[in-house]
């Protein structure tokens, strides 16, 4: 039971309130009890100062008269006070306990020598008794003739115990039912406030990996209940995109991989129906089986990487370099692809551009532009790469005069996947599933740089890659 937050908080609430009843109802009991101790006590004090003053002049040279004592303390009257005298020996030598009930308590010997009134219990050990009381006795001055005597004054302490057993009893009735409403209230009460919890959790039991899309039901959306559902909403979006682009990234790889599988599958299916063939037949068909095995090693590859990037799993080592000699070394590559197609490539002269990053992978990211640059250029066009220092950054543009990108096709170029005209390039030689750019722009980023389309119409296309001339190795120390 006291696993459910439910009765512990009800527990606590109970176990504070009792903790507080306890020392509110103490308090009070111990002032009252105090404040009637000492309206009890003054009153005895100025009933013993009354009759010491009533009774016969003790200066007198005769023996005190006990005829007299008598008669002035029975004309004395004090209600709920009994008085006395006693004499040295703890004998009543008079009394009226008319004001209280016989007989008179007298104090415990040996009595004070002091003529200041002394307080006394009766009896002594048990305060709490039925018949105790409190009295205060006060010795006489000597008479001449050597006697003394005490004037003694009690009170029953009934009357003073009479409030006191009142509130105790109000005092436990008002904390038995304080902590009843205490436990029942807080028990409905966190039902209540914990509600939301429990419908949160029965909506989260149902969440699976099939149906991200649910959501969990937000209350309150301020309070602190109602945040950390929508929190959880917002995790649960986050996880649902980031298994939707996994899913697509699935379903666009099995998608671009089985296109050269079945073109590879037929050729050799066509080439083994025949027992007998010519040999120039087998190398066709090992070409086409060539030329989509390089196909399919360049869409592994690319993926590979991808899917590494996504998991920092690829040692990005930082080494200092000039960016210049690696573009115009990439440049250079590129050259022999482009005499192929019979593109002119030019190189516009460029400074010393120190820099530090990745050799291997910025290579690769200028290699993706040229390529596709070259690519999406007919005969007779012009690639053009260039490189200056503009502010903080470096500036790499790779321009051409192809074919341009459409305008709706513009936004999604960097996703995995997409490729412009699937159909134009699907088989073309070199052509990759339209990962290259998502590659070089994740290129970019992990030198803290970025990748843009800057221009692309019919009259061709510009990219922009802007790297910080501080180094954008400083990013990069992390090898994973
Ligand atoms: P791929 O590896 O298939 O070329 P990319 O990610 O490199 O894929 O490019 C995505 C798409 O962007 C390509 O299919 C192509 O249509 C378009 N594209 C990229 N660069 C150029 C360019 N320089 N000129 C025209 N189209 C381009």
């Amino acid at each position: 039971m006291l696993d459910s937050v439910r009765s512990r908080l009800t527990l606590w609430n109970v176990g504070v309130l009792s903790v507080v009843l306890v020392a509110f109802s103490w308090g009070v009991y111990a002032l009252t009890k105090r404040t009637l101790s000492e309206r009890l006590d003054s009153g005895l004090r100025a009933t013993l100062e009354t009759t010491v003053s009533e009774l016969p002049d003790h200066s007198d040279p005769q023996p005190m008269d006990l005829g007299l004592i008598k008669e002035s303390l029975s004309e004395l009257h004090f209600p709920g006070q009994d008085i006395g005298v006693m004499d040295e020996q703890g004998r009543t030598v008079a009394e009226n306990t008319s004001g209280g009930a016989a007989p008179l308590r007298l104090p415990p010997r040996p009595f004070g020598p002091a003529v200041a009134a002394q307080f006394y219990q009766w009896p002594e050990a048990t305060p709490e008794g039925g018949s105790n009381c409190r009295g205060v006795y006060r010795r006489l001055p000597e008479s001449p003739a050597g006697t003394v005597y005490y004037v003694v004054v009690t009170q029953s302490l009934h009357a003073m115990m009479g409030p006191l057993e009142v509130l105790e009893s109000s005092f436990a009735a008002a904390a038995v039912l304080a902590l009843l409403l205490a436990g029942v209230g807080g028990w409905f009460l966190t039902r209540r406030a914990l509600a939301p919890v429990a419908a949160m959790a029965e909506s989260a039991q149902r969440i699976t990996a099939e149906n991200l899309a649910e959501r969990l039901p937000v209350g309150n959306p301020r309070d602190e209940l109602g945040r950390l559902a929508s929190v959880f909403n917002a995790l649960l979006g986050r996880l649902g995109a980031s298994f939707a682009q996994q899913r697509q990234f699935m379903a666009d790889a099995s998608h671009e991989l089985r296109t050269p599988v079945s073109v590879m599958r037929t050729a050799s299916q066509v080439t083994l129906e025949k027992s007998q063939r010519d040999e120039s037949e087998y190398r066709e068909a090992l070409s086409i089986i060539e030329q989509q095995t390089r196909r399919l090693s360049r869409i592994v590859e690319d993926m590979f990487t991808l899917a590494r990037a996504d998991s920092g799993g690829i040692a990005v080592e930082a080494t200092k370099l000039y960016l210049d000699e690696l573009l115009a070394d990439a440049t250079r590559t590129a050259k022999v692809l482009a005499a192929r197609k019979g593109i002119s490539l030019e190189m516009v002269p460029m400074s010393e551009a120190p820099f530090r990053g990745d050799e291997g992978l910025l290579r690769r990211m200028f290699m993706n532009l040229l390529d596709n640059a070259i690519k999406y250029t007919p005969t007779g066009g012009t690639v053009k790469t260039a490189l200056e220092p503009r502010d903080t950054n470096y500036w790499v543009s790779i321009s051409d005069t192809g074919v341009g990108i459409p305008r709706e096709a513009q936004a999604h170029i960097f996703e995995r996947f997409f490729r412009v005209d699937k159909a134009r390039t699907q088989t073309a030689e070199g052509s990759g599933a339209g990962l290259g750019l998502a590659i070089a722009r994740w290129i970019a980023t992990v030198h803290q740089g970025r990748l843009e389309l800057v221009r692309s119409d019919g009259s061709g296309t510009t990219f922009l890659v802007i790297l910080p001339r501080s180094g954008g190795g400083k990013g990069l120390t992390s090898v994973h």
